[in-house]
């Protein structure tokens, strides 16, 4: 129908290299690295041969270049990304706690990535879209809303589909505002995919089984968990499940394995595959993502994925 499409930020990534160490004294960092959740997405859905586009923002300098230059080698669409004169490109510095826990310093609203424009070219990709993904944390940008709900009647006035990954936080969702906003994104959501307690947060329910019941009689036709080492379900219509084990790996950097997951997986749907087999590949695409230092460079192909499956183990559920 159309490629699929997202809203939201690109940054740049420059991590600690030290797991504990904080940044309140000079420390050695690695990176930069191209990221920004929605931009990990779209990036991956392209790995998969399939067709992905990005309303964004950069800066005119090296890091607004590189994000770039990545995504049109991965074969996205990148005529609807702008780049913003006098701003610097987004970015994130991250650090890793002995728990496995991460802090963010973001430089986002101040920065290209925190001014995305609906320029001729950005109209032009909803136009032709037939999916579009929500993230939950392009919220945060100014604009962004009225953008996605623009987006939202376009895409399924054509017949198409819209996927949402919450991404969100109890303590803004009962804020007040975010309440509303999660509820008509969840009106409009053909996909869900939660990772552990956004579930119950997004279906305001204590547990799991009437998280799932209260979204799928909401309208929502499929929810995929997230379950981070413990893998992986899909709960559909009419008390449909499976339940996929997460694959065994050493991980290095946990930023991007639900990007790298949900692209996967929606990308697979999209072409047709059942949920089992989505399932599998969207689990080993979070895997090998976690294997690789940089959100965005342990992005697989089709192939990559198969290769991996081939010669790996999983966890028993
Ligand atoms: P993030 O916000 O860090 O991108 P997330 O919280 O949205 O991630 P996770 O549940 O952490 O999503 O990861 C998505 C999927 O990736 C998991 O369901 C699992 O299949 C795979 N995965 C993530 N971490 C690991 C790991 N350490 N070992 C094996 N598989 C993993």
């Amino acid at each position: 129908l159309g490629p699929t499409i997202t809203v939201g930020e690109i940054l740049v990534e420059i991590m600690a290299t030290t797991i504990g160490a904080g940044f309140l004294e000079p420390q050695p960092l690695t990176g930069p690295y191209p990221s920004g959740a929605p931009a990990i997405f779209i990036d991956q859905v392209a790995q998969m041969g399939g067709s992905a586009g990005i309303i964004a923002s950069v800066g005119n300098d090296d890091f607004g270049r590189l994000n770039i230059e990545r995504l049109e080698r991965d074969g996205a669409d990148i005529s609807a990304i702008s780049i913003i004169a006098d701003k610097p490109t987004g970015s994130a510095f991250v650090r890793y706690r002995p728990d496995g826990a991460r802090d963010f310093v973001f430089n986002i609203a101040h920065s290209a990535a925190g001014d995305v424009r609906m320029t001729e070219a950005a109209h032009a990709l909803v136009a032709r879209a037939g999916h579009l993904h929500i993230m939950g944390s392009a919220f945060a940008i100014p604009g962004v809303a009225d953008i996605l709900e623009n987006a939202i009647k376009t895409v399924k006035r054509r017949g198409g589909s819209v996927s949402f990954d919450p991404n969100i936080r109890k303590e803004l969702v009962d804020a007040g505002r975010g309440r509303k906003l999660v509820d008509d994104i969840l009106a409009v959501t053909d996909l869900l995919l939660p990772s552990g307690e956004e579930l119950l947060i997004a279906a305001d329910s204590a547990d799991e089984a009437t998280a799932v019941a209260k979204l799928l009689d909401g309208g929502v036709s499929e929810i995929v968990l997230k379950r981070g080492r413990d893998g992986s379900s899909f709960f559909g219509r009419d008390g449909a499940r499976v339940d996929s084990p997460a694959f065994t790996v050493e991980e290095v950097d946990p930023t991007g394995a639900g990007d790298c997951f949900g692209a996967t997986y929606l990308t697979c749907r999209r072409a047709g595959m059942e949920p089992e087999r989505a399932l599998l590949l969207a689990n080993a695409a979070g895997a090998r993502n976690v294997t690789r230092r940089g959100p965005m460079e342990g992005v697989s192909s089709l192939a990559d994925l198969e290769a991996f499956i081939a010669s790996s183990t999983t966890e028993s559920i």
